[in-house]
């Protein structure tokens, strides 16, 4: 059997959700839906969990969110209007956010996630009752009953290992079951959502507890591609890669699948495929344990702005015992956490998402490792963005780094840090932002360009 996933953009409207259902239909394994809310229908369009989250905002302000409550419940009825499904499931859906948004608020981090997952388990509910309509065995799953327990974490809770006992046993059940995504319940049974994007880590999780044969992961690109469309001009279609290269590629800036999502899949052996609900029949990208990587060391890079590097050097820091330790351990203190740390004998470099620092920290944190360790020097480097190369193919082929190095060398970028992680399945360059572009075709050209003439 096989868990399905459609994204946001895939549930938009009652067009969308056609396609979905001759989806769902054309193959009988596929047995277990995992819905995201309804995404955007084009690209000014507003995501119904962002207009969720604005409700929640402006509820927590003590501000009327019924402007924004209300078009919510319009995306819904109008998707129900399309497809002709009967309007009682559009009455559940405006009781069930009444309710919700009327709820306890003194916890608002809680208030915001049980608001932002009505997104999800009302779309679940709808497309049941579409599904129904059209004469399909198909049914609503409540992930409390099911049994999705999280960590108590807002806005990014974590799976506990229990749920993958208790979601075994929706085997037993028949029919077609859609499942929303992106939240579970926690011990206490109060509602916690994964971090943004995070349906695809639902889908993983149900692939692993069901032992599923594939997990489908549908969207609305062909495939995932070598490099982010948006920097290169129709890049090169990836049409399998590893867990562990989806895995570095996702971490800096493929979007198509969200970081955390792969690891449950992973543990069970399950592959993954990646297909566009606009195109369904086009084979897609497979991530896979192992592939057939003779054809070149590089599959894919990927870059992510928005990172700054803490720079802190000091003579002989290469002799002095537990200097990493005190250093990671004043960012813990302010409860930074960090990607990288590249190092060399006296100095080392920390480096973090940008967007973690609070206003006046900077000062704060460069103070406190000036006396705390008494270093030489430390600087702040603001508006990075790294740069990942990947591919399993590295470990067996010479002179990747080289050849890296010197493409950027040509197309003068200047290159702040290198890094490159012991698995010898991606390399890291940090560049200013501004060279970010620039750095990313040079490093395309010399590794798919002219393989691909
Ligand atoms: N709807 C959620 C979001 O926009 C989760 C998801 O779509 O996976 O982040």
């Amino acid at each position: 059997m096989k868990v399905v996933k459609f994204g946001g953009s895939s549930l938009a409207s009652g067009k969308q959700l056609e396609k979905v259902f001759q989806i769902v239909v054309s193959d009988p394994e596929r047995k277990v839906v995992v819905v995201s809310a309804p995404g955007k229908r084009f690209s000014e369009d507003e995501k119904v969990t962002d207009l969720l989250i604005e409700c929640a905002e402006l509820s927590l302000q003590n501000q009327d969110p019924k402007e924004k409550l209300d078009a919510v419940v319009a995306r819904y009825a109008l998707i129900a209007e399309e497809l002709a499904i009967s309007s009682d499931i559009i009455q559940e859906i405006e009781n069930d956010l009444k309710r919700r948004a009327s709820s306890d608020k003194s916890n608002p981090e809680r208030f915001m996630d049980l608001m932002k997952a009505s997104g999800e388990d009302n779309n679940a509910k709808l497309v049941a009752a579409y599904f129904q309509s059209q004469g399909v065995d198909a049914s609503y799953v409540d992930p409390k009953d099911a049994g999705l327990l999280v960590s108590d974490e807002p806005g990014n809770a974590q799976t506990l290992p229990e749920s993958y006992t208790k979601l075994a046993s929706l085997h037993d059940r028949r029919g077609i079951l859609v499942f929303p995504g992106f939240f579970g319940y926690s011990k206490e049974g109060d509602v916690f959502t994964f971090s943004r994007s995070g349906s695809d880590i639902t889908g993983s999780i149900l692939a692993n507890a069901l032992k599923a044969d594939l997990y489908e992961n549908f969207t609305d690109v062909d495939a995932v591609y070598s490099v982010n469309p948006s920097l290169v001009s129709r890049p090169k279609e990836i049409k399998e890669l590893t867990y562990r290269e989806m895995r570095e590629l996702s971490y800096a800036g493929f979007s198509v699948l969200h970081d955390e999502a792969l690891v449950p899949a992973f543990r069970a052996g399950i592959p993954v495929n990646i297909k566009n609900t606009n195109n369904p029949s086009a084979p897609g990208t497979r991530i896979v344990y192992e592939r057939d990587n003779t054809n070149g060391p590089v599959i894919g890079i990927a870059s992510d702005e928005g990172f700054c590097s803490i720079y802190v050097s000091k003579y002989l820091m290469n002799r002095e015992v537990g200097f990493g330790r005190k250093l990671l351990g004043i960012l813990e203190e302010f409860g930074l956490s960090y990607e990288h740390t590249p190092s060399g004998i006296d100095d080392i470099s920390v480096i973090l998402r940008e967007n973690q620092l609070a206003p006046g920290m900077e000062e704060e944190i460069k103070r406190r490792i000036e006396t705390d360790l008494n270093a030489d020097l430390v600087k702040f480097e603001h508006s990075l963005a790294l740069i990942m190369v990947v591919g399993e193919g590295m470990r067996r082929n010479v002179g990747t780094m080289a050849r890296a190095s010197k493409a950027l060398a040509k197309a003068k970028v200047n290159i702040e840090m290198i890094n490159q992680g012991s698995s010898e399945v991606s390399m890291m360059f940090g560049v200013k932002e501004v060279e970010e572009k620039r750095a990313v075709q040079a490093l395309y050209d010399e590794f798919f360009a002219a393989v691909m003439v």
